[in-house]
Order: structure tokens, then sequence, then C-alpha cells
């Protein structure tokens, strides 16, 4: 029987330090540049809805985890049919009431908001709120686009904060908007206004009184005005 012996490993570099030329080859092998890496997926910037800060996430993903508080964050397009049971959605997608709905005690966070059927209780869109029925809401409102359509006939309760305002049907009561207010031609406003400039146009009327401010002065919603 052969004589087992052991060979020791002579490596021709000190241990842990790679020669020069092997060591560039394999830094080159494993590293790539980041930022040059990731701007090759299409991403977009995203507000979470639990803690209000931004976060980059890939523009197709259907969710996501805020990088500062780690909150996940959905992020499809929901529908609310007639028969819906469900009441509080958060979603950084948007979010349709549908036609022959009549849905109370909503609380939802979203990026556009389109109400086809009816819908009351809190909303509060990064996007745009267009309402095309006939709604009594009842909850605090906050839009950075408010659109109320021909033929809509909405009443807002508690008032309702937003970034901008354009008007086609009938609107009651109290508007706060940190940028202009439009009533077209046909619109119907019942209710006081603050605004920079509320512009009435042919065809369009304005019961209550309006308010010149800036868009500072427009308080911001804060979180727990939702339920
Ligand atoms: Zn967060």
């Amino acid at each position: 029987m052969p004589e087992y012996k052991t060979q020791p490993l002579i490596a021709n570099y000190v241990s842990g330090l790679l020669p020069e030329g092997e060591r560039d080859r394999r830094v080159a092998l494993t590293s790539f540049d980041s930022r040059a890496d990731r701007a090759k997926i299409p991403a977009k910037d995203v507000v979470c809805y639990e803690c209000g800060r931004r976060s980059r996430v890939p523009a197709a993903a259907l969710s996501a985890n805020c990088v500062h508080c780690h909150a996940h964050l959905r992020m499809t397009d929901i529908e609310l049919k007639p028969n819906s049971s469900r009441l509080t959605v958060r979603t950084l997608g948007n979010v349709t009431v549908l036609q022959d709905a009549n849905l109370s005690q909503l609380s939802i966070v979203c990026h556009d908001l389109l109400l086809i059927g009816r819908g009351s209780g809190s909303f509060k869109c990064s996007g745009t709120l267009k309402i095309s029925s006939d709604s009594k809401i009842d909850g605090d409102v906050y839009a950075e686009n408010l659109l109320v359509e021909r033929g809509a006939d909405v009443v807002f309760v508690r008032g309702v904060k937003t970034g901008s305002v354009e008007i086609f049907g009938r609107v009651s009561g109290r508007i706060e908007s940190a940028g202009n207010v439009v009533l077209h031609r046909g619109a119907e406003l019942c209710g006081n206004c603050y605004a920079p400039m509320l512009i009435v146009k042919a065809g369009a009327s304005h019961r209550g009184g309006w308010q010149k401010i800036s868009p500072a002065e427009v308080a911001p919603l804060i979180e727990e005005d939702l339920p």
C-alpha cells in the first residue's frame, strides 16, 4: 500500500490578497455599475401611503415595499362593484367605483379615483378625483385634481381640499384649492371657495363667497382625518 502524504498547498501570493491582475479580473466579473444597470429598467416614483415618503420602484411592479417604513404598497388598479363589501382600499393604482354602485363609508387612498357609480366616505387621491355620478360625500376629501363632469351633482358635506378644480356639473360644499378653480359653461357651485383664482366662465354660476388664498394656505389633510 503506497504511503499517503499530504501535500501542502503553496499559494504564490499572501493569503487573502490576490495578485493585482487576478483581483482586477474578478472585480470586473462580479461588479456592475448599479446606477447604469438600474436605469435600464423603467422605474417610477411612488409616494408611500403610510409614511408619505418617496420610493423609486420598477414601473411594471404590482406591489413593492416602501424603502423607508417597509410598508407593503399595492400598485394594482381596483374596481368596486355595486355589491362590493370592500370599504377600505389602499393602493398606489387607480380605483373605479362602477356604474350602479351606491357605496357608503368608503375609505380610499389611491392615485386616480373615478366615481361612475355613487360613493361616499373619505377619499385621498394623489391624482385626479373624477366624479360623473350624483354623490353625496360625507367624509374628508383630498384630491390633487378634482373634476366634476357634466350632469353630475356632487355634495361635499365636509368640503374638499384640492390642488386644482374643474367643474362642469353641479357642486355643493366648501372648496379649498391650492390652484385655480374653473367653473365651465353650465357649471354650478354652491359654497364658499378659497383659491388663488376663481374663474367663472360664461354660462356658469357661483353662489357663495370667494376668498383669495395662496397655495400655502391650504391646510394639508392629515392622515388622522381618514378613518
Ligand atoms: Zn413608507
